[in-house]
């Protein structure tokens, strides 16, 4: 009886987490009311910026992340990968050329796109902070970056995009693979967010203002993959 006399109240818990209405958004710090609710998982939508995020006490630990992603190993093997990847390394090869220096961050377990870019002459460095986590290859600045099904496990997304940007020299070369949100997605059947790994879902604003934020330009994009030049 007290939980449903609890339920007549905005404010309740309706989960084992206790869902604040208000939160602070973690790219733009604006304040963000809540935008949508599923059992156990709570999501914001920035008025500012666009980023729809996980409330970071509903985020997995490491150990629960790194179990799923070894559950979900993608490797050059699964042709049909391979093709998803064509999709960002197709428009991205036309703005490079043999000998220049690339990462593939957080390149998963298995990686294929740098297979994909090493067959043009390009030389590739790894990192991964559960598969490749040798930090020196952060140590150092490259012509361009891939970050595929990457930018929406961001935890801490104003920091990592940070990170990326200060990775590449100046005219360098971003290039990102994540699903955006746009009007046309009922996020309550959206396959995106059904994996818990994924903690921010970028909308077309979202990539604006990390382009204004960090100084890039954006000369291409399609509805998962985005090409953005550091200025
Ligand atoms: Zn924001």
């Amino acid at each position: 009886m007290a939980f449903n006399f609890l339920r007549h109240f905005n404010h309740a818990p309706t989960s084992r987490y206790y869902n604040e209405r208000m939160k602070s958004c973690p790219l733009c710090k604006s304040n963000t009311p809540l935008f949508f609710q599923s059992t156990g998982r709570v999501y914001y939508q920035c008025p500012a910026c666009g980023l729809i995020f996980v409330a970071p006490s509903t985020h997995l630990s490491a150990e629960e992340e790194k179990s799923r992603y070894d559950y979900h190993q993608n490797s050059p093997a699964a042709s049909g990968y391979v093709q998803f990847l064509r999709q960002l390394a197709d428009p991205l090869l036309k703005h490079l050329h043999p000998g220049q220096h690339g990462l593939d961050f957080g390149c998963g377990p298995g990686p294929t796109l740098s297979l994909l870019l090493e067959e043009a002459g390009i030389h590739m460095k790894l990192y991964d902070p559960f598969y490749f986590p040798d930090e020196t290859v952060l140590k150092q600045q490259y012509d361009f970056i891939t970050c595929t099904e990457v930018v929406e496990h961001f935890h801490h997304p104003l920091q990592s995009w940070q990170q990326l940007t200060d990775l590449l020299q100046p005219g360098g070369w971003l290039g990102v693979m994540t699903s955006l949100f746009t009007p046309q997605i009922n996020f309550s059947t959206w396959h995106y967010p059904k994996d818990e790994t994924h903690v921010c879902f970028y909308t077309i604003e979202t990539m604006h203002w990390l382009a204004d934020r960090f100084g890039l330009t954006m000369p291409y994009h399609t509805k998962n993959a985005f090409l953005f030049r550091k200025e």
